[in-house]
């Protein structure tokens, strides 16, 4: 389990946020970069709403609510995530939206880990939270990612954002607010956390691995936020995603055989490496439109040849990943982008 105070980037965010927890509205949404800590940060204010004798800005972390949570069985904490992205959540998070699934699945279990949160989870949290709390009286549901949210489901949401039950707070995470309905964002108080900067990350990961000696900088120049770095060096994979940015931050893909260059994307997985690209692409525009790097202190090579093909590239990832799981394949859907990074960069 990682402690919130572990992560000095977001202790403004948390000042901000628990100073007036008292009369925080209904609708909470928590925005930032991925792999940051914002479900750690969602999580620490469910503990803190929920808890009986918090004292001040902070749980006690002994009362029998506390306990409850901990213990991932919290009648009143109720977490809606998309099943493909179960396993990434934090411990109490995972095991409180497993209540969800069981109800709502009971499918079979051959098909693919849905992408989508879905209108009917939508309803069963609804139905939930009109149920008298079992505790302090408060009621906190957890919604992440927020943007996983479907047609169906966001105006299902809006309905419990604009007639709210008492004393219930909706807690919705997103790296990508934009996908939100605009009536489901002015219905929130926005909660934005920062991105830390590579040397932050650096820190941060040098008191977890003191003998590893880790680039962190290409990491942030694909996105990918200290959490999400951490994780892929408990899984062993560091050499997998250096063999990757080797080949996007070459000072030119020329000569790059787009297979190769599909293989390592492929070794890290095919979503994490087309949100890397895609992640990649967005930046590109940004710098294009603005001059500012996006990533301070970064190699500047650019993968894609030009501002039209880095926004077609962003959009069509963009389609792919909110897209039905198994409606395209993916290796075809990969190589056909790594063709295009390496003809283009040819030509
Ligand atoms: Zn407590």
């Amino acid at each position: 389990m990682i402690d919130l105070q572990e992560f000095s980037w977001l202790t403004a965010a948390w000042d901000q946020v628990s100073a007036r927890w008292k009369s925080l509205s209904h609708g909470i949404l928590i925005t930032g970069n991925p792999g940051i800590g914002k479900g750690h940060l969602a999580l620490e204010l469910t503990r803190l709403l929920l808890c009986k004798e918090p004292n001040e800005d902070k749980a006690c972390g002994q009362c029998a609510s506390c306990q409850l949570l901990e213990n991932s069985v919290h009648p009143d904490f109720h977490v809606l995530v998309p099943e493909n992205e179960i396993d990434s959540q934090p411990e109490p998070i995972r095991e409180h939206a497993n209540r969800y699934f069981m109800s709502e699945k009971g499918a079979s279990s051959s098909r693919k880990p849905s992408r989508v949160i879905g209108v009917d989870a939508v309803r069963l949290l609804s139905e939930s939270l009109v149920m008298k709390s079992g505790q302090t009286g408060r009621k906190v549901s957890l919604i992440t990612p927020a943007d996983r949210l479907n047609s169906n489901s966001m105006n299902a949401l809006l309905k419990l954002l604009e007639e709210p039950t008492a004393d219930t707070y909706i807690i919705l995470v997103t790296a990508r607010p934009y996908r939100l309905a605009a009536t489901i964002r002015s219905r929130c108080i926005q909660l934005e956390c920062p991105t830390p900067v590579p040397r932050m990350v650096r820190s941060w990961l040098d008191r977890r691995y003191p003998e590893t000696t880790i680039d962190v900088l290409p990491f942030a120049r694909c996105g990918i936020g200290p959490l999400q770095i951490n994780a892929i060096l408990v899984g062993g994979e560091q050499a997998l995603f250096q063999a990757l940015f080797k080949k996007l931050c070459m000072p030119t893909l020329t000569g790059t055989n787009p297979w190769l260059l599909a293989q390592d994307c492929s070794a890290i997985g095919i979503q994490t490496a087309l949100r890397i690209l895609q992640y990649r692409a967005l930046a590109q525009i940004r710098e294009l439109a603005t001059g500012v790097e996006s990533s301070p202190g970064c190699n500047n090579e650019s993968a894609f040849s030009c501002r039209e093909s880095s926004i077609r590239t962003f959009l069509e990832i963009g389609q792919f990943l909110l897209g039905p799981t198994g409606a395209v394949d993916e290796q075809l859907f990969l190589e056909d982008i790594c063709t295009r990074i390496c003809q283009e960069r040819e030509s």
